[in-house]
C-alpha cells in the first residue's frame, strides 16, 4: 500500500488511543474547504454551484488553524474549489505542517507547477491530483481539453522535486474497466506514491445526474477493477475500503470520521450532504442525529453512497479497532486482493465477509505474521474490539 509507515503509525496509534479511552465517534480526516471557487466546472461536481458572493470568499488562515485544532484529527484533506486559488494556501499548509498534520492538498494541478516554489517537500504534505482517467476520459470529465496533459506534467515535476504526490479518481457508470487498468499503469509509471479511487456521489446539484453509479454498479465495476490487480499498483487507501468497494467486506458509514469545515461552519452531517451548519466541532458531534445517516438508516441520500469520505474512516476503524478488520487487512497486504468472484449480500452484517475461506487464510497468516498467531487464536474465542487492544499492548 502506498502510505508511509510514519503516517500509518500516527493513524493507528490515534485510533487505538480513542478505543482505549472509550471514544466511539472520533474524526480521522478533517475536510477543510477554504474556498468553493474553482478554475474548472466539472459536470459531476456538487461544490461550485454557490452564488458569486460566496465563490469570491476565502477562509482566513487563522480560521483554518482554529478548525484543525478544534477537530484534532491527525489528517487534513484540503479540497475545494481549487485550493491553489486561495491567496494564503502556502501559509495554511506551512501552519499545518508545523502542527504535524498529514495534509492532502487536492488539486486539479492546473496551477501546481507555477506554485511549487512556494511549498517545501515534507512527509506531512501530499499533493492529491485529480485525474479521472486517461486523456480522453479525464478531459471529458473536467469538461476541458488539454487538462490531462497539464496535470501529468505537473505530477512529473512535483515528483522530481521530492514532493509526495498521489492521485484521486472518481469513477462513474461509463468507466471502462480495461481502460481504467491501463490508466492505473500509467499513473504508476508517473511515479506517484499511490492512487485513490472512489465512486462518484450523486450530488443533487451536479449538472450531470445520469452517470452516477448505483451500489450494485459500484460493486460490479470495482469487482472487475480489483480482480487480481497488478502487484505494481499502489493504492493510497486502506485495503478494507477497497475490499468494501468490490463487495468482499461490508462497512457502515461513519460520517463523523471526515467532518467538513468550510465558509459556513461545520457542515451537518458529512462532506457530501448539507443539512445545516454548526458553530463548533463539539456542537456538530453532539447535536447531529447520526442515526439518520448511513446505509442502515434507510436515508435515500445514503442508499447508493460508497464514497471514501464516509467509508474510509470506517475501514480504518475496523483495521485498527477490530480483530477481523486487522486480519483481513493483513491478509490483503500479504497475499493481495485475490479474485472478485463473490459479492456481499446487501443485508450482510457490518465487518463480515461474503464467504469463508477464512480458516484456511488464517492458517496461512499464522505462518507469515508472528502477531497473527495470537490473533487467529483469539478470533474464534472472541471477536470483540477489546481483543485488538490487548493484542496491541502485548506486542
Ligand atoms: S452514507 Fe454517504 S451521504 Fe450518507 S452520511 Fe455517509 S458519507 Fe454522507
Amino acid at each position: 500500500m502506498g502510505v508511509p509507515v510514519s503516517q500509518m503509525w500516527t493513524v493507528a496509534s490515534y485510533v487505538l488511543r480513542q478505543k482505549l479511552r472509550g471514544v466511539t465517534r472520533y474524526p480521522l480526516v478533517l475536510m477543510l474547504e477554504p474556498l468553493f471557487r474553482c478554475n474548472l466546472a466539472c459536470a459531476g461536481c456538487g461544490k461550485i454551484q454557490h452564488p458569486n458572493s460566496v465563490l469570491k470568499r476565502n477562509l482566513a488562515a487563522e480560521e483554518c488553524f482554529q478548525a484543525v485544532e478544534e477537530c484534532g484529527a491527525p489528517m487534513v484533506s484540503i479540497p475545494g474549489g481549487e485550493p491553489l486559488l486561495h491567496p494564503e494556501i502556502h501559509e495554511i499548509v506551512a501552519g499545518l505542517v508545523e502542527r504535524k498534520k498529514y495534509i492532502y492538498l487536492c488539486t486539479n494541478a492546473i496551477l501546481l507547477e507555477e506554485h511549487l516554489d512556494r511549498f517545501t517537500p515534507s512527509k506531512y504534505l501530499t499533493f492529491s491530483v485529480h485525474l479521472d482517467g486517461l486523456q480522453e476520459e479525464h478531459d471529458k470529465a473536467v469538461c476541458r481539453e488539454g487538462i490531462y496533459e497539464v496535470a501529468v506534467r505537473a505530477i512529473r515535476t512535483a515528483v522530481e522535486r521530492g514532493f509526495r504526490v498521489t492521485t484521486n479518481t472518481t469513477l462513474f457508470n461509463d468507466a471502462d474497466p480495461e481502460s481504467c487498468k491501463q490508466f492505473f499503469d500509467e499513473l504508476m509509471e508517473l511515479g506517484v506514491e499511490g492512487m485513490m479511487v472512489s465512486p462518484g456521489y450523486p450530488y443533487e446539484k451536479a449538472p450531470d445526474q445520469e452517470h452516477f453509479l448505483h451500489r450494485n454498479e459500484t460493486l460490479q465495476l470495482f469487482g472487475k477493477l480489483l480482480d487480481r490487480p497488478k502487484k505494481s499498483w499502489r493504492f493510497n487507501q486502506s485495503p478494507l475500503f477497497l475490499e468494501f468497494l468490490r463487495g468482499r467486506f461490508d462497512l457502515e458509514c461513519t460520517p463523523w470520521g471526515n467532518p467538513t469545515y468550510n465558509l459556513f461552519g461545520w457542515q451537518k452531517p458529512c462532506y457530501l450532504v448539507q443539512e445545516g451548519y454548526c458553530g463548533s466541532f463539539k456542537e456538530l458531534m453532539e447535536t447531529t442525529d447520526w442515526e439518520l445517516y448511513g446505509r442502515c438508516s434507510g436515508n435515500p441520500k445514503c442508499t447508493d453512497c460508497m464514497v471514501h469520505s464516509g467509508y474510509e474512516p470506517s475501514a480504518v476503524a475496523q483495521t485498527f479497532g477490530s480483530l477481523k478488520g486487522f486480519l483481513r487487512t493483513a491478509k490483503v497486504s500479504l497475499f493481495g486482493f485475490g479474485p472478485s468472484e463473490t459479492v456481499v449480500s446487501p443485508r450482510v452484517e457490518v465487518g463480515s465477509e461474503p464467504e469463508s475461506k477464512t480458516d484456511a487464510e488464517l492458517v496461512q497468516l499464522q505462518e507469515y505474521l508472528p502477531m497473527a498467531g495470537d490473533a487467529a487464536d483469539s478470533i474464534s474465542e472472541t471477536q470483540s474490539d477489546e481483543a485488538v487492544i490487548e493484542l496491541s499492548t502485548r506486542s
